[in-house]
């Protein structure tokens, strides 16, 4: 029996073609020494190569497949491997300090053998000069090393790495890969059609997973969605004891703020669309066809706006809470003055 890499996992079931791809390319050494992998964000670059660090240290590879269990497998899924070198954006940027770490790795051979592979996520934020300090490892790489520069904005990566790379395009998932992927990384299965609207990055969910942050985070939405679509002033107070505690950057404010809006766009489809419309909060479809029952179309289409503009707001940089709290009396008192 054999338990099988969650890595691994994700690589073969996100990029299954690619993966083969590799296999091929492996088996018969024609693999190139410096790769550009571009695709968008959950699309599987990470977990790809990794896979072929993987296939590529595997002490136990079988019909092409690394293992994932032997000490190099786990070594390298552990992110301890000394041969593969895995940088990452330190905050928005790969900074100079990591780059000058890469170049001085890239000179040297390998700890344990000749061979060694480089990781480098996020390749787009690099500088100018400090991707072209690299360019000469890229172009007359010392003995058997692999690099592996991944983006998802091939755009904003310097023409001369890509001219020394061979650029593999990822396709971003398709809807039901990244409903699968979201299954797997535990999202509950009432969650997926709101989830869908946020995102379809898998990685991005599993990080939302922990501490049930996001299921608090949809509990509390609902809850004040449901108070302000009434209208009844309690939303106000549930603002900042049951919404800000959630919000701790801005990205979560953010998600916050779309899956309250997801709620204004449920109570307008709920009047406008059609029969096959399934909500956003999908399990609360009978409380929001009532609330939505009070109320006409252009009152909709107004609180809609409403929450637009708190978007831009809040890309403004303003605060959250203020935000959120003038939303809350804004919507109030339009729906008020709808019901009267
Ligand atoms: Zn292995």
């Amino acid at each position: 029996m054999q338990i099988k890499n969650e890595v691994l996992k994700n690589a073969e079931q996100r990029q299954p073609v690619l993966v083969q791809h590799f296999q091929n390319v492996i088996k018969h050494r024609e693999l190139a020494h410096a790769y550009l992998f571009a695709g968008p964000s959950g699309s599987g670059k990470a977990e790809l190569a990794m896979w072929i660090a993987m296939r590529l240290f595997c002490i136990n590879v079988q019909d092409g497949e690394p293992c994932g269990v032997c000490e190099e497998c786990q070594r390298i899924t552990a992110h301890e491997h000394p041969d593969v070198v895995i940088v990452e954006p330190d905050g928005n940027a790969i900074k100079v300090d990591q780059v000058r770490f890469l170049k001085a790795e890239f000179s040297k051979s390998g700890v344990e053998g000749s061979r060694k592979v480089f990781i480098v996520a996020g390749t787009e934020t690099m500088t100018a000069s400090a991707a072209n300090s690299l360019l000469k490892f890229l172009e007359e790489p010392a003995g058997d090393m692999t690099a592996l520069l991944l983006t998802t904005n091939p755009q904003l990566v310097l023409p001369t790495v890509i001219s020394r790379t061979q650029v593999i395009e990822m396709q971003p998932l398709s809807e039901d890969q990244v409903r699968v992927q979201f299954s797997r990384v535990g999202l509950p299965a009432d969650l997926i059609g709101l989830t869908l609207q946020l995102t379809h990055d898998p990685n991005e969910v599993a990080d939302w997973l922990v501490d049930d942050w996001l299921q608090q985070a949809v509990a509390s939405v609902w809850q004040w969605f449901s108070q302000v679509a009434k209208p009844d002033l309690n939303a106000f107070v549930l603002v900042s004891t049951t919404l800000v505690p959630l919000a701790k950057d801005r990205p979560h404010q953010r998600l916050l703020l779309d899956m309250m809006l997801s709620g204004f766009r449920d109570l307008l489809m709920t009047n406008v669309a059609d029969k096959k419309f399934t909500p956003r909060f999908a399990k609360h479809d009978k409380e929001l066809a009532i609330l939505a029952s009070q109320y006409n179309e252009t009152n909709l289409l107004e609180i809609t706006d409403l929450g637009l503009q708190s978007k831009q707001l809040l890309e403004r940089n303003v605060n959250f809470q203020n935000i959120a709290e003038s939303l809350t009396l804004q919507v109030i008192d339009r729906l008020s003055e709808a019901i009267t």
